[in-house]
């Protein structure tokens, strides 16, 4: 077992995801980028071969296929991706299939939508599925069914995607892989100022700030995506890693705590598998804007949510739903299930929990959100 050395703390890597993107699979011509697979495809099998469970997050399904469609353009409707991710996922793994057989290692297709992470008796077959591969020392290559996926539910890209299985499946760290060697001040692209942050330990409005957007024509994420997934990794309790796709040995590398590309620090707790699967895998159903005292009781001192803090509340959520708990400024700092509808919260915020009955003619609970249903953000 190796170790990871942070700043603020120390992690025993026993299961790891790795996520590739399309940029690093691709060059801009859309050729694949065959020598930096195979030297990822063997990094890959050396920590395998030291006993860590890895899965691999692989893009380059639609951009594969828009290359054998020969597409001039990248696919814009939806019929158009689908169909593309259809011809370039079946190329995409037998690439992974063929490479990892040099080295003597079976890999899986998993292939996920949003639907399948929603419905909890899916997503604990998910898991189970991943338990079973690594039991049979197969690497699991993950990519989104992109061929059913509905727009509108979609991972958004495999940078989230990647958080959200190395979360289910419980890894103590997520390696995100991309053409720039680590997250920095600007594009160091365009800017020669640019500097690479080597440890993040808090998502400052100033980090998101510095995100900016696709850096390549086959490419979708850019760093908006990637600190979204810091961000589910890191309330998560598990570290991530931006990494340069060039970098020689780079998940031996980030494993043996060389300093390379940039860290992510998790919060100490650790949230359990249920709350992780609630707060980042349900749809968010509308929000509570919450006073500072609220704010101060559920951030720092591990209370629940009751209907005094709450000063407004928007969209319509029923009991059970998960909603978002947002400051005065606007800014989303934990979320929840509800224990009352948005018509009903809206009635008792600001009173004390004693008059809920009085206003809503029963009372059901005395907190909005408890406890136990709760989860604070990085
Ligand atoms: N699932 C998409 C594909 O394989 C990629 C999404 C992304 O770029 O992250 O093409």
């Amino acid at each position: 077992m190796r170790r990871v050395e942070a700043d603020s703390g120390n992690v025993d890597v026993k299961r790891l995801v790795v996520k590739i993107g399309t940029s690093s699979l691709m060059n801009d011509t859309g050729e694949l980028a065959i020598k930096r697979i195979r030297s990822i495809c063997a990094d890959i099998t050396a920590v395998a071969a030291e006993g860590i469970d890895v899965a691999l997050v692989t893009s380059g399904a639609i951009g594969l296929g828009r290359k054998r469609l020969r597409m001039q353009n990248r696919p814009r409707t939806i019929p158009e991706k689908q169909a593309a991710a259809a011809v370039g996922q079946s190329e995409l793994v037998q690439v992974y299939d063929r490479v990892f057989a040099e080295f003597g290692i079976v890999v899986g297709q998993v292939l996920v939508t949003r639907d399948d992470m929603k419905a909890r008796g899916r997503y604990l077959n998910l898991i189970n599925t991943f338990r079973k591969l690594f039991e049979f020392g197969v690497i699991p290559i993950v990519n989104e069914n992109d061929t059913v996926a509905v727009e509108e539910l979609r991972f958004e890209n495999n940078d989230v995607l990647s958080a959200l299985v190395a979360c289910a499946i419980d890894a103590d760290l997520l390696v995100l892989l991309t053409d720039i060697d680590g997250f920095y001040t600007a594009d160091p692209h365009t800017d020669q100022n640019a500097t690479r942050y080597s440890v993040v330990d808090e998502l400052t409005l100033d980090i998101l700030e510095q995100a900016t957007g696709p850096a390549s024509s086959y490419g979708t994420g850019g760093f908006r995506t990637k600190l979204e997934a810091a961000r589910i990794c890191m309330s998560s309790g598990l570290e991530m890693v931006i990494a340069g796709a060039d970098t020689e040995n780079v998940i031996s590398g980030v494993l043996s705590g060389w300093e390379i590309g940039t860290r992510f620090v998790p919060k100490r707790h650790h949230l359990t598998g249920r709350k992780r699967w609630f707060a980042f895998n349900l749809p968010i159903q509308g929000k509570v804007v919450v006073d500072d005292g609220a704010k101060e009781a559920v951030k720092y001192n591990g209370k629940s949510l009751l209907p005094s803090g709450i000063t407004s509340v928007s969209g319509e959520f029923s009991h059970g739903d998960l909603v978002s708990i947002c400051g005065l400024d606007g800014i989303e700092f934990a979320r929840g299930l509800v224990n009352y509808s948005s018509r009903e919260v809206d009635l008792i915020k600001g009173s004390n929990s004693a008059d809920i009955q009085e206003i809503l003619g029963y009372k059901d609970y005395d907190v909005v959100i408890h406890r136990d249903n709760l989860v604070c953000l990085a």
